[in-house]
């Protein structure tokens, strides 16, 4: 069955970007008559904001984007990253390089700004600051729903990366797939500014032993100035724009319907564009 999900990091309250990947992601799965999950992402503490999981739910109830089952919460699953960890000792080493050693001997950046490490502690380190995995030079390619064939070459345009940092901390790409796994999601429908995350999503499912699922990205909302739309950059909260619903279904392309009811019967992904990011209309 059909099974989709939303996975927030609450790191202040819901705004345009999380509600057209929301929105994006509910009409999806209720179009195939499929269920819909929403799993809190709140590994990373000092960036989550009290409060805000709540406000976060509590606006997708008022706004109808309704949820099966009970909402998972990433800071509660922590043995089942350790678990993941444990099945890929032997794909993974420590690292001891600190920031500086790490773009000062990088290869230069990835399409996400980070810099491609160059395997510096593969052969072994006395200092144990984060645990990487050992990528390859075999091509990762997928098809995505929207922005089509996306192919990495891990190894040479990522780099080994983190699945876990010594001060505790589990990494974004570790616990997302083994939480679409355990939820049993067929189906990521999300913000394009993850479609780089995807190959080492898949790769993590392969060592793993775990489905991949279908993904389709949705461009990321940029405000006119060509910014990006983010918590970061204060976005306006979704709560004072009334219109907020309408916006983010006409940014998808589905600017017949100015209600979620009728979106969700003339729901057509096909009419999302096939782009990486876009402004979204005032
Ligand atoms: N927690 C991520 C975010 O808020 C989304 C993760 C995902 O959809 O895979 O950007």
């Amino acid at each position: 069955m059909y099974t989709g999900r939303f996975a927030p990091s609450p790191s202040g309250p819901l705004h345009m970007g999380s509600l057209i990947a929301a929105a994006a992601s509910w009409l999806d799965a209720r179009a195939a008559g499929g269920r819909w999950l929403v799993r809190i992402e709140d590994l990373d503490r000092p960036r989550c904001m009290p409060g805000a999981a709540d406000a976060m739910l509590r606006t997708l109830d008022r706004l109808g984007l309704h949820w099966d089952g009970e909402v998972l919460c990433q800071s509660r699953r922590l043995e089942h990253y350790r678990a993941a960890l444990d099945k890929l000792a032997r794909q993974t080493y420590w690292c001891g390089c600190t920031r500086r050693e790490i773009a000062d001997s990088s290869l230069g950046l990835a399409s996400d700004g980070a810099h491609i490490y160059p395997g510096t502690c593969r052969h072994g380190t006395a200092r144990k600051r984060a645990l990487r995995v050992r990528t390859t030079a075999e091509p990762i390619s997928f098809v995505d729903r929207v922005q089509g064939r996306c192919q990495q070459v891990l190894e040479q345009d990522i780099g080994d990366f983190v699945l876990y940092r010594a001060d505790g901390l589990f990494a974004y790409q570790l616990a997302v797939v083994v939480d679409d796994a355990a939820q049993g999601i067929t189906d990521v429908v999300r913000g394009a500014d993850l479609l780089d995350s995807t190959p080492r999503q898949i790769y993590l499912q392969q060592l793993l032993g775990l489905p991949t699922p279908r993904y389709l990205h949705v461009p990321v909302a940029l405000d006119t100035a060509g910014g990006k739309l983010s918590k970061q950059t204060a976005a306006a909260p979704i709560e004072t724009d009334p219109c907020a619903l309408r916006r983010a279904l006409a940014f998808l392309g589905q600017s017949e319907a100015g209600t979620l009811d009728q979106a969700l019967r003339g729901w057509d992904p096909q009419l999302i564009l096939r782009r990486r990011a876009m402004a979204l209309a005032p």
